[in-house]
């Protein structure tokens, strides 16, 4: 089921999300709703608070079109399986430390904010330790793409958005898009009251 995104403005994509704590069916059942929803969106990753749940929860796909090669390294558990064979992922309570701070600059966007992007600066290699939706425990480490959706992914967990951290002049460059997804937002709730 395609799920409707939360636009910037709402409160709920500055709520620190909860530990996941029952890994059953209705988790499963959000995994696969979220999965379909980033991809009706055309994104590469999707967090609870964007489909209005406060969770520690999100997913991502990060694979490249067919027969390119991943602009990424990765290992999963220790090994490098098929990126098929572990995409779309559902990353549930994901703690991330950085392995690399190198940094690396480049342009992203949030399907909270349409048609908003902007030069983000993030360090390049990630471990980031998690439960999939069965509650076991994982360990993925990667770089390039991939660390980075990790990274602009657990940020929404905690209520940080990618305009925190961006490029200053993209920002204001962008000001008057982000004004006006903030008046819609308004407008919207106030039909939810
Ligand atoms: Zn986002």
């Amino acid at each position: 089921m395609i799920l409707r995104v939360t636009q910037y403005g709402e409160p709920i994509l500055r709520t620190v999300g909860e530990p996941i704590t029952e890994f059953d069916d209705d988790l499963a059942q959000l995994a696969d709703d979220m999965v379909d929803t980033m991809y009706d969106e055309d994104g590469i990753g999707l967090a609870a608070q964007q489909v209005n749940l406060a969770l520690q929860f999100c997913v991502l796909d990060v694979r490249p079109p067919e027969g390119e090669k991943a602009p990424f390294e990765y290992s999963f558990d220790g090994k490098q399986p098929p990126l098929d064979l572990i995409m779309p992922m559902a990353l549930a309570n994901p703690k991330v430390t950085i392995i690399d701070q190198s940094e690396d600059i480049y342009e992203e966007g949030c399907l909270s904010f349409p048609d908003v992007r902007g030069r983000v600066t993030r360090p390049i290699g990630v471990r980031c330790e998690f439960q999939d939706t069965e509650g076991n425990l994982h360990v993925l480490e990667a770089t390039g793409l991939l660390g980075r959706c990790i990274l602009h992914e657990t940020d929404h967990l905690n209520g940080k958005l990618f305009i925190d951290t961006m490029n200053k002049r993209d920002l204001q460059r962008m000001t008057p898009r982000i004004k006006k997804i903030k008046r819609a937002t308004r407008d919207f709730l106030k039909t939810q009251i």
